[in-house]
């Protein structure tokens, strides 16, 4: 008997996509893209609903998908292909069943998003498969012939969680959407805790893995945070007090603990909410009034977060491509984010790190949980533990002779994270005994303030005041965009000397690289300027050479994308209308493109591509067919996001009003500026965490330059860096190279932008057609590959 369904031939599978285990923010954004991605190469999409017990079960569990299945999903929360525990799965006979049914419906490839019990049911399900078959065939269920073509079952998974407890990857999919509900929670109590001058212990989730909770407390600056995999000492009730009594002597008026709910002591007794809230309330003690909060199922809510968003597509289509990859020999894989690149990892391997983390933790070997977490974990950590005992570890602080008087200046336009890398900077220097030093309103203000006009000021840090900066938006020190150069560099290097800094640290975007590039210049004259100097990037517009990450962007991001999501719900009375919205980003498109992806916007407009009036031409006919074909299922608008600059004549006012006059009454358009909104109120704790973290990378390099000559700081072309994410690492890298080769000036933005392969993506997955005449840049990235290689 010939297979019921027999599979499609050659390359091209028949794909389904399932989510399984505990649902997270960003499920619906990979559903969407695997089902796109699948179209697009010309597979068939399936989807499991229910997770494994839509397998076990099969029939109308089992569900074809189309293109148009999916519109939209990115703006939802959880999964709309359901989700649930399912016990037959544990079992052969349940996993026989659902070998079963995949042969029924002719799929040969499963993706399967979930956390790592899922992930090691998918493995599992792989490892037996043609023992599965071949049972099958000897209980008379199938007929050999029905199970020949489906002896390679290829499984991809892809990390669903909210915990960010799978080892091997930075970041699971729907981890940064929790965080931003806790950190938002968080940011709540701590008002109130203000102004009554009271505790909260904030209870969050996290069994065998602290992320959430050391994240968070990251974000916020809590004065105390319990986690799994590394207990404090002892006697961490009496470190505890101490560290809270500190902070209430230098004048805090609130206290925040925040504890995993699967914290514990060294011996591994549970540390509870309740017995923090004792210790903190012991009228001997502390004697604070102290409340709990137990944040609970708020933490998975709500939709996703905009990295969570675009993490969940760029990973959909990268495991498609990885089915297309896969042969009998490849070893299952997973799709994981190292920093900011996506990689594909053997499944098993992190499967088996990550039960040994919790093994590791049940044993009482802490030392091994930690090392067993990524590096970044335990950065992080070291990064809380700085920011929050400051001033309170002698063992840490430099001999005299090797303490510094630090400069630190915001230049450019405020971003999110600004203040909470300023805060971190703060932090690490008191730790380590430097002196670090405030540079008010940017250059203008240092080089106008000795004359009489009080535009800016410099003066050393106050901890107490910095202290409460970690989640405040804007730049509490002051910035702008004018550069050393325009004050005058003589000036400047005097000043430099007067206030006898022994390192500077620049927070801010291109104006902040092009003043580190005009000072690192002028040392070869000004001895004073002969000091290490590093920059790190903060710009919403993301465009700083030397990086592929500033902070700022990602709170841009999430602003972007809550106003888009806003905007396609309000055309659901009209149905019928196209919103064209200008985004910012100067002459760098990786806002537009990025929010494009996580919208699901129908064409992005870059100034790197530009705009003709056949590009135009084309997608308004596009429109025109979608609007044809749309007999009214999807209610949501239609989105064009164009960048500020991607042209000087066709701003979004005319794009909006040339696709009305074309439309002709069959559907609408408006355009819409959000501006200044872009740049967030409150940082997003990406911005925050990875502010610090960063930051604190720039001071110890600063630290690693004490006590060098002039000649020896000229001659090392690491005294004048940039530190950077790129790819999977974070490195400092020489601005003098960074200036040469990295930087296309004329444009102010990095020459190679990393980013741009992803506007393919953007229009694959929206539908855009492949043909749409572009301006200047051909095809570029995966999909000019992938002509090449015959998959398109
Ligand atoms: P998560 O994927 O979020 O870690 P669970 O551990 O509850 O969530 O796993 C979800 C589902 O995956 C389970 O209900 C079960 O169907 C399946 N599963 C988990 N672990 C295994 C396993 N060791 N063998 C087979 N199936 C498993």
């Amino acid at each position: 008997m010939a297979p019921i369904v027999p599979p499609l031939s050659g390359r091209k599978r028949r794909i389904a996509v399932m989510t399984s285990g505990g649902d997270s923010p960003g499920m619906n954004g990979a559903i969407r893209a695997v089902i796109r991605m699948a179209i697009e190469v010309g597979c068939e999409s399936y989807a499991v609903l229910e997770g494994y017990e839509g397998l076990v079960q099969g029939g109308d569990l089992i569900k074809r998908m189309d293109w148009e299945d999916v519109r939209g999903w990115q703006s939802e929360g959880g999964t709309l292909i359901g989700t649930a525990r399912c016990l037959a799965f544990y079992e052969r006979a349940g996993r026989l069943k659902g070998a079963k049914n995949m042969i029924l419906n002719g799929i040969d490839a499963l993706i399967i998003c979930g956390g790592d019990g899922s992930l090691t049911g998918a493995d599992k399900f792989r490892t037996e498969w043609p023992s599965l078959i071949g049972e099958l065939v000897k209980t008379g269920e199938l007929t050999q012939e029905q199970i020949d073509p489906f002896k390679q079952l290829n499984i991809v998974g892809l990390v669903g969680s909210i915990d960010n407890d799978m080892s091997g990857t930075d970041a699971t999919i729907g981890c940064f959407s929790a965080l931003a509900n806790i950190c938002e929670m968080i940011d709540k109590v701590e008002a109130t805790a203000a102004s009554h001058s009271r505790a909260f212990v904030v209870e969050v989730m996290g069994r065998h893995c602290g992320w959430l909770a050391l994240m968070a407390g990251v974000a916020t600056g809590a004065d105390f945070v319990f986690i799994p995999e590394k207990p404090r000492s002892e006697n961490w009730r009496d470190e505890m007090c101490k560290v809270i009594a500190r902070h209430r002597e230098i004048g805090k008026r609130k206290t925040i603990v925040i504890v995993a709910e699967g914290a514990h002591d060294m011996q591994g007794n549970k540390i509870s909410s309740e017995m923090l809230r004792e210790l903190l309330a012991d009228k001997k003690g502390l004697a604070l009034d102290t409340r709990i909060t137990v944040l609970g199922h708020v933490q998975r809510g709500g939709t996703a977060c905009a990295y969570d968003r675009y993490l969940a597509t760029l990973q959909g289509v990268e495991a498609v491509r990885a089915v297309l990859d896969a042969t009998p020999d490849t070893p299952t894989p997973f799709i994981a984010i190292n920093e900011n690149k996506i990689t594909r990892k053997p499944l098993v391997q992190a499967v088996l790190d990550t039960q040994a983390v919790a093994k590791a933790i049940e044993n009482q070997d802490f030392e091994r949980a930690m090392s067993l977490r990524d590096t970044e974990f335990s950065d992080f950590h070291q990064a809380y533990l700085t920011t929050t005992t400051a001033d309170l570890d002698d063992a840490r602080r430099l001999p005299d002779k090797k303490r510094m008087r630090i400069g630190i200046i915001h230049v450019g336009a405020p971003a999110g994270g600004v203040n909470a890398a300023t805060r971190a900077a703060v932090a690490y220097c008191l730790t380590r005994g430097h002196t670090p030093i405030a540079i008010h309103n940017g250059f203008a203000g240092f080089a106008r303030h000795h004359d009489d006009k009080p535009l800016g000021a410099v003066r050393e840090f106050d901890w107490l005041e910095v202290d409460g900066w970690a989640s405040k938006g804007g730049s509490e020190i002051g910035m702008n965009r004018e550069l050393p150069g325009d004050s005058g560099m003589e000036l400047i290097a005097s000043l430099f000397s007067k206030y006898k800094f022994d390192g500077l640290f620049i927070i801010g975007g291109f104006e902040g690289f092009h003043a580190l590039s005009q000072l690192r210049e002028a040392r070869e004259k000004y001895s004073s300027l002969c000091i290490p100097m590093t920059l790190l990037p903060a710009t919403i517009s993301n465009n700083v050479p030397g990086t592929e990450y500033s902070l700022g962007s990602d709170t841009c991001l999430n602003e972007l994308v809550a106003y888009c999501d806003k905007i396609k719900q309000s055309a659901s009375a009209s149905r019928r209308r196209v919103f064209v919205i200008e985004t910012q980003g100067g002459r760098s498109g990786y806002v537009a493109t990025l929010a494009g992806l996580a919208v699901g916007a129908v064409a992005v407009y870059t100034p790197e591509e530009g705009i003709n009036i056949q590009m135009l031409a084309a997608d308004i006919t596009h429109l025109k067919e979608v609007f044809q074909q749309d007999s009214g299922q999807s209610r949501a608008g239609r989105l064009i996001l164009v960048n500020e600059k991607a042209s000087t004549v066709y701003t979004a006012k005319l794009i909006a009003d040339m696709i009305k006059v074309e439309a002709n009454g069959r559907f609408e358009s408006r355009d819409s500026i959000p501006g200044h909104v872009q740049q967030g109120g409150v940082p997003s704790p990406m911005d925050r965490t990875r502010a610090v973290r960063l930051a604190i990378k720039c001071i110890e390099h600063l630290e690693s330059y004490e006590d060098r000559g002039d000649g020896a700081i000229l001659s090392d072309s690491h005294s004048a860096t940039v530190i950077g994410i790129k790819g999977a690492q974070v490195v400092f890298s020489p601005m003098k190279e960074v200036e040469e080769i990295e930087t296309d000036w004329k444009n102010r933005r990095p020459l190679n932008e990393f980013w741009t392969p992803l506007k393919e993506v953007v229009d694959v997955l929206s539908g855009r057609p492949k043909d749409i005449p572009r301006p200047e840049s051909p095809l570029m990235g995966w999909r000019a590959k992938d002509k090449k290689r015959g998959l398109l």
